[in-house]
């Protein structure tokens, strides 16, 4: 059934927690909200939950309205962050206990297979005490599937975990999504957590949805800088719209701009609005899009590539790859990550460098908004 929230809103006094919100989420998908501290993922959670009263809008799951109804007699199970297991009831009984208040004699098959699903059979007659936190979280887990929600509405579930613990129940939350088939709305302010499990991922913002879509999606084409800065890290370079050229690359146009640093390109495709000669924008590029190389190898640089010249501020060694901050005429502290396969023992703080790119990697986003916008503390 698909889960569809209609102009769903909140106001606390006169603070607006959620503006008018409409989402349509297709049964069985995985879909995550996704935004920093205070941005109303929670309080849209609980709507859907039935915890919070909604100060107008709708709830409906296929064809029912189900905004009016108690917590209790909605398909829906939440889990959260503190796990709320019963601390006196075994493993095996605090998944027997919603079957069991149901009047349910005989919860042994059902409850089996649960504690299969999350990989917990061996461990049926021991108490959350004598759990780890991802043991307790998968408890929690099968006591709220084993009702047969149509939505599984999931609220920091992995927050409590540690990092390495958190990354590994993320493959699990997903491999158990995968086969149970359910409806899974999962509220995090981890970018990597939203993106490695979700199908979609709405970016909440000051209450509204800013943009909503695939993973892949928001990653390659943010449409404001506080997405294109809260999904990973994103260079945005100040430019101007000169003209147009034909695109051998991606098809269609690409824009020719002006920067500080010279001469970019980026296709038409790329842009949030359509932009005119004289438009002012940002043109945006991920650090791992961008090659680096000494000045005094320019000449190896293909022609077509988008270009600008700098001089390395910093470089970090981050095992996997290496990471540089490099201070350019376009923009101040570009990022760059280089895959850790060859390491050129010239690419170190104060060498004058060479950044270059296929133009199809780069992004166009409105000048006005706020450069800084979404690299707070939460993002990565
Ligand atoms: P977090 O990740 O910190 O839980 P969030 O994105 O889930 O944040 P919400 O809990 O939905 O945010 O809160 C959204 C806004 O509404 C916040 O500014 C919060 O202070 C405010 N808020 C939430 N509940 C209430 C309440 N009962 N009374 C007044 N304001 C509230």
């Amino acid at each position: 059934m698909t889960l569809r929230l209609s102009g769903l809103h909140k106001t606390f006094g006169d603070f607006t927690a959620v503006h008018p919100l409409d989402l349509t989420i297709p049964e069985g998908s995985f879909f995550a909200l996704l935004g920093a501290s205070g941005c109303g993922k929670t309080t849209t959670l609980r709507m859907i939950a039935g915890l919070e009263e909604p100060t107008g809008g709708a709830v409906l799951l296929g064809d029912r309205d189900i905004t009016a109804l108690p917590p209790h007699r909605r398909p829906v199970n939440t889990v959260f962050q503190s796990y709320a297991l019963f601390p006196h009831l075994d493993v095996f009984e605090n998944v027997a206990f919603g079957l069991r208040r149901r009047g349910e004699r005989d919860p042994r098959k059902r409850v089996e297979e649960m504690l299969e699903l999350v990989q917990l059979g061996p461990l049926a007659r021991r108490r959350p005490r004598q759990l780890s936190g991802g043991q307790q979280q998968r408890v929690a887990l099968a006591r709220a599937l084993i009702n047969h929600p149509r939505v599984l509405l999931l609220d920091e579930p992995l927050g409590a975990l540690d990092l390495k613990l958190r990354r590994q129940m993320q493959l699990e939350l997903k491999r158990i999504q995968l086969e149970v088939g359910i409806t899974f709305v999962h509220v995090t302010h981890d970018q990597e957590e939203a993106m490695s499990m979700a199908d979609t991922v709405a970016v909440m913002y000051g209450g509204r949805v800013e943009q909503l879509g695939t993973p892949a999606d928001l990653y390659e084409h943010p449409r404001s800088t506080f997405v294109a800065n809260f999904l990973g890290t994103s260079n945005l370079i100040r430019a101007e719209v000169t003209g147009t050229a034909p695109n051998a690359g991606e098809g269609g146009d690409l824009i020719e701009l002006s920067t500080a640093g010279g001469p970019l390109r980026l296709p038409s495709g790329r842009c949030a609005d359509e932009p005119r000669t004289g438009d002012r924008l940002l043109a945006g590029v991920r650090p791992e899009k961008i090659s680096l190389v000494p000045a005094e190898d320019a000449h190896t640089v293909p022609s077509g590539r988008n270009r600008l010249t700098g001089r390395i501020a910093l470089a970090g060694y981050l095992g996997v790859s290496h990471q540089y901050v490099v201070e350019s005429p376009a923009a101040p502290g570009l990022a760059v990550y280089r895959q850790n396969t060859e390491h050129d023992h010239r690419l170190t703080p104060g060498a004058e460098v060479v950044l270059h790119w296929n133009p199809d990697h780069t992004f166009g986003l409105d000048a006005d908004q706020d450069i800084e916008a979404g690299t707070g503390e939460a993002a990565v």
